[in-house]
């Protein structure tokens, strides 16, 4: 009898365990000398510089695009998808879903809706522009609470948050910032940036960046492939 509860168990943990399937991330393994390198908000002002950078370092780079910044410039999502970038989703509008409770189960599938929609009307946009459909998504403000785990889950995303950020802080020189950056380089890192905006630090860094990583030999690659999802 003890036997059979036993065996039991062991089925039920793992069930258990296959049906919980992961959603959430934030770095990839440590034991490759890999990074990838994220760009949140745009496409933008600074999107043209960056692709610019990476196609001189041939590195290839993940955008997180918001439906807003597609629809003022879709021209650049052609641009990222042919060099080959991996292009992702930030949702439609900027929302910082934090600030809504759920405490009762009419409010947590309120906000499920409100997710979902924002989700899949970004997903029309970028099937549009690039031509697929995303299979990463990252909330605004890095949010990853229960309801947009669910909805990503639903949709067959996965939902990626960073290791380390730091470039809309001020800093004054870009000697700085590319200090920041290399400080937290680990292998498995997933570093933030932002396209969005006119940030001219960003561009002076980044091909440093770039070259410092590589020379102490690390290789740059999408997320996807970070996480060993292709
Ligand atoms: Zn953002």
């Amino acid at each position: 009898m003890k036997k059979i509860l036993f065996l039991l168990l062991i089925v039920f943990v793992f069930s258990v365990d296959s049906f919980a399937e992961k959603v959430f991330f934030a770095d990839g393994s440590r034991n490759k000398k890999e990074i990838a390198l994220t760009f949140d908000d745009g496409p933008g002002y600074n999107t043209e510089e960056v692709l610019s950078i990476l196609r001189l370092k041939k590195v290839k780079a993940t955008f997180f695009l918001l439906g807003e910044s597609i629809e003022s410039k879709p021209y650049l999502v052609k641009e990222i998808a042919e060099d080959g970038h991996e292009i992702a989703s930030h949702t439609y509008k900027h929302i910082n879903f934090y600030k809504y409770k759920y405490k009762k189960t009419e409010d947590y599938n309120k906000l499920k809706d409100k997710i979902s929609k924002n989700l899949l009307k970004n997903q029309r946009l970028i099937e549009k522009f690039a031509g697929y459909k995303p299979k990463l998504v990252r909330f605004p403000h890095g949010y990853m609470r229960q309801p947009a785990l669910d909805v990503a889950r639903e949709n067959g995303y996965k939902v990626i948050n960073w290791s380390f950020g730091t470039d809309w802080n001020e800093f004054d020189s870009y000697e700085h910032l590319l200090g920041a950056y290399l400080e937290h380089a680990k292998p498995g890192t997933i570093f933030l940036m932002h396209d969005l905006k006119d940030n001219s630090l960003l561009v002076e860094m980044l091909p440093q960046l770039i070259d410092i990583l590589q020379f102490v030999g690390y290789k740059f690659v999408t997320v996807s492939e970070l996480l060993n999802f292709n």
